[in-house]
């Protein structure tokens, strides 16, 4: 199949561009504030892109991210909660004691997780470097500002949803809203995502000689390919958004062993939280029917559970117009969806997830396409783009408490 390789949008230097509107002159100043710090912030983009490390191991990434925010003047966490590489990064406005003066409090996300074998494939390093850049920027006028600029760094995005951990850890109470962006091929302000969770089977049999004795055997692999064969059947009963896909991580050691033992890892979603319920039942019901089939016995374990988007619109929409100051004017949001453990934050604060185009529209996700797309001089101008205008949203934030109620308004009107 072909696709039409459309070119993203020309940047308006950040460094010389009037964002216009309200709070303009504050605006550029954060904006020139990115700029002279692109060196540091890119800097941290291209080593966390070129030391890639996966879920619940981003080691490095954590510590450098940890040791840019701490050189701005944030008290940092590191660990933050059970989480040993997740980041919280605390600075209080100069006008945070005055009376009236402890809200809000806004976070500044970052992710920094990359993907086995693919590295960042999902550009995390250019959501890790704008994070940073923008609480840099915010705290270069901390001064000026009340309440409170909350930099969280969340690993584990791809696989485990660490914020799910980080939002038991009491990590995001009290703030008042989230900030965060992903790279993609398309620039939009909502995002969809679907119900999500991982999920290992394994099936457990009986080994024997594949030739001399295989009657003795019980093959763990049957009830393997049994599995895939019913998931394949059911996916014509799923609506057309909902998604189950898998890899077999153990499939048996040698042709002459009847396999005691094989392992997959599954990923289940939905658009819709009841039609993910279902469909869990369903899957844990294939894989007892497979195991029965086989004659093998099967444990089914649920993990790494992440919840649909709620966007907040008002936050979406002063995300949209910042960055359409700079020449980059949001799309439509496409039907493509993913799951991320932003759905489970948007769950519980005004929380924002906008997609911003690093490469041309047709460029897959978790593709070395988009692995290379993610450290190209490109990659690096959406980077400062997104420091800035994320910066920009949530000194509207500071500045204005009545946006701040309006999204926690419509926050509730829409639970
Ligand atoms: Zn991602
Ligand atoms: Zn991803």
């Amino acid at each position: 199949m072909t696709v039409e390789r459309r070119e993203p949008a020309v940047i308006r230097p950040i460094g010389s561009t009037d964002p216009g509107g309200r709070f303009a002159a504050a605006k550029a100043r954060l904006a020139a504030i990115v700029e002279a710090n692109r060196d540091e912030i890119l800097a941290l983009s291209h080593r966390i892109h070129a030391n890639p490390e996966p879920a619940f191991e981003e080691v490095q990434a954590s510590a450098w991210i940890a040791d840019a925010v701490r050189a701005h003047g944030f008290a940092v966490e590191l660990p933050a909660g059970s989480l040993p590489t997740a980041i919280r990064g605390r600075l209080r406005g100069g006008r945070a004691e005055q009376p009236g003066g402890d809200r809000p409090r806004i976070g500044i996300l970052a992710e920094y997780d990359a993907l086995p074998g693919l590295g960042h494939g999902c550009g995390h390093n250019t959501m890790a470097a704008s994070g940073v850049g923008a609480a840099i920027a915010l705290a270069a006028i901390a001064p000026e500002l009340p309440g409170e600029i909350v930099f969280l760094g969340t690993p584990a995005e791809e696989r485990g949803s660490g914020k799910v951990a980080m939002i038991k850890d009491g990590l995001f109470d009290g703030l008042d809203a989230a900030l965060l962006f992903h790279p993609s091929d398309m620039t939009h302000v909502t995002c969809g995502l679907l119900a999500s969770e991982d999920v290992e089977v394994t099936f457990h049999g009986f080994q024997a000689h594949a030739a001399s004795d295989p009657w003795q055997g019980r093959n763990a692999l049957d009830a393997m390919i049994v599995l895939f064969s019913s998931v394949g059947l059911w996916r014509q009963q799923l609506h057309p958004e909902a998604r189950v896909h898998g890899v077999i991580t153990e499939g048996g050691q040698a042709a002459n062993i009847i396999p005691d033992r094989t392992a997959a890892w599954f990923m289940i979603r939905s658009p819709d939280e009841a039609e993910y319920e279902r469909m869990r039942t369903r899957f844990e019901g294939l894989c007892r029917a497979a195991a029965l089939a086989a004659d093998c016995t099967v444990d089914v374990v649920f993990s790494g559970r992440a919840s649909t988007m709620r966007n907040n619109m008002v936050l979406a929409n002063r995300f949209g117009a910042n960055l359409e100051a700079y020449g980059v004017v949001p799309g439509p949001q496409p039907d493509n969806l993913g799951s991320s453990d932003m759905g489970d934050v948007s769950q519980v604060l005004p929380t924002i997830h906008p997609c911003v185009a690093i490469c041309p529209a047709g460029v897959p996700g978790h593709s070395i396409e988009f692995r290379d797309a993610a450290a190209t001089p490109y990659a690096d101008e959406v980077t400062l783009l997104v420091a800035t205008v994320v910066a920009q949203t949530a000194y509207e934030l500071f500045a204005d408490p009545s946006l701040v109620a309006a999204a926690w308004a419509e926050f509730r009107e829409s639970s």
